[in-house]
């Protein structure tokens, strides 16, 4: 019983490619290459940029009463309030769409091939952004006929209202983002390589995933850049990961990185991401309603309206609600490092695949053109992951198994599905792994 039992063990190590890296010498930090370092820099400027110019150009709409002549404009065109308010938000993100498009143009497409990041054509590009504006537009007037339908009803009160709603609406977007507007864009299909594949399902089945959550999209039309994300909730929830990473990682880089992937799936990092997404929504709608009110009674004249329940109150509000947004930045960066971090020791710990995983992030350093070692005004506003350099820091220190300390996320791993005729020794596997 006891020889069946060690055979098992070590075929399922071969099986999954489950090793021992205790004793494997730890990855350097790479340098960021002269390359790299011009593209983080270029990319902070770019992004101060758009900032500015994402609220200057809602500040310009209401204080040269453009909003309100706009308004005016499309109470000519129709008496019905639902119609006045959909022609104005249309007209509205209409405007924002054209004025912003020549830094869209630049950041999306201008930028990435004068680094070689991509090949995208141009053709391409235009028709993912004319989909993109069509799609946002869409939504964003049934989200003004929401916010305002409100606001009709309780002008004290809509901030936490349309903060709270924001929770179903975030679940209604995810759930169906995967499904009908991801594919708008890209190609989703199962994996190609069946090895590979079946390599990541027993992963997955140990982190308690079912199969058929795997999918492969075709990156490799947009961005030479590598990644992999996790996508949608309850029965649409899956892993995506993009062609270009199958391609540029080793089979061990990528089981590592499909790992961290299974953490965010396995602990629900959707769900904590859209309450988080909630409660941020509620206190820059709180703030957004304040400063309003206060702009609605120092300066009418200046604006052309007096009441928040005027349609042409809309550009002042997405300017106090870009605003607010940029200062809880910080907190939410803050989060996503935190649950990135979480992901991490979960992939870890569920591969084992430390230098795997610090040699795989060293290719990124030079696909994606990443900047190891960011400043802290970087860290702060724009990083939702911890640095490369962290990261890979991790990587090579965190190894409990090697100590014999429990592991944070051990609970969430299934024993190795016995390989047939095996006898079953699921507690003898864990006893040798611990
Ligand atoms: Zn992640």
């Amino acid at each position: 019983m006891k020889k069946w039992c060690v055979f098992g063990f070590f075929v399922l190590l071969m099986a999954t490619g489950f090793a021992d890296d205790c004793s494997a010498p730890s990855v350097p930090v790479p340098e960021a290459s002269p390359k790299a370092m011009a593209f983080y820099t270029s990319g902070n400027i770019l992004w101060v940029v758009q900032l500015i110019w994402s609220l200057a150009v809602p500040a310009l709409i209401v204080f040269t009463k453009f909003g309100a002549r706009l308004r005016a404009f499309c109470d000519r065109i129709t008496g019905i309030w639902l119609w006045q308010t959909a022609l104005y938000a249309f007209f509205f993100l209409l405007i924002v769409a054209i004025l912003s498009l020549p830094l869209d143009f630049y950041g999306g497409y201008v930028r990435p091939h004068a680094y070689g990041l991509s090949n995208q054509t141009i053709a391409r590009w235009l028709n993912h952004y004319l989909t993109g504006t069509a799609i946002s537009t869409l939504m964003g007037i049934v989200l003004v006929w929401i916010v305002y339908g409100i606001i009709r009803k309780s002008p004290r009160r809509w901030w936490l209202y349309f903060g709270l709603l924001n929770f179903p609406l975030a679940i209604v977007l995810v759930f169906v983002q995967p499904i009908w507007i991801a594919p708008l864009f890209n190609t989703f299909g199962p994996m190609k390589d069946k090895q590979l594949e079946q390599k990541i399902l027993q992963l997955a089945d140990r982190a308690g995933i079912q199969g058929g959550r795997v999918y492969e999209v075709d990156m490799s039309a947009d961005t030479k850049q590598v990644n992999a994300y996790v996508t949608g909730i309850g029965s649409s929830k899956r892993i995506v990961i993009w062609d270009t990473a199958i391609k540029e990682l080793t089979t061990d880089e990528l089981l590592f990185v499909m790992g961290h992937e299974m953490g965010h799936y396995v602990l629900h990092h959707m769900w904590w991401g859209i309450f988080i997404y909630t409660l941020i929504t509620i206190v820059g709608l709180f703030l957004v309603h304040l400063t309003a009110g206060l702009f609605l009674r120092k300066c009418p004249k200046q604006m052309g309206f007096s009441e928040i329940k005027d349609i042409a109150s809309l550009p002042l509000l997405i300017l106090l609600y870009s605003f607010y947004s940029f200062l809880l930045t910080p907190a939410v960066n803050f989060f996503s490092r935190s649950i990135e971090h979480n992901a991490d020791t979960f992939g870890l710990e569920l591969t084992h695949f430390n230098e795997a995983a610090g040699t795989g992030f060293v290719k990124l350093t030079s696909t994606n053109l990443a900047n190891p070692w960011p400043g802290p005004l970087y860290i702060v506003f724009r990083a939702s992951h911890p640095s490369i350099g962290a990261r890979i820091t991790y990587f090579n220190e965190y190894k409990p198994w090697c100590h014999d300390k429990p592991l944070e996320y051990g609970r969430f791993f299934r024993p190795l599905n016995p390989l047939p005729g095996a006898v079953d020794c699921h507690e003898e596997i864990y006893d040798h792994r611990h």
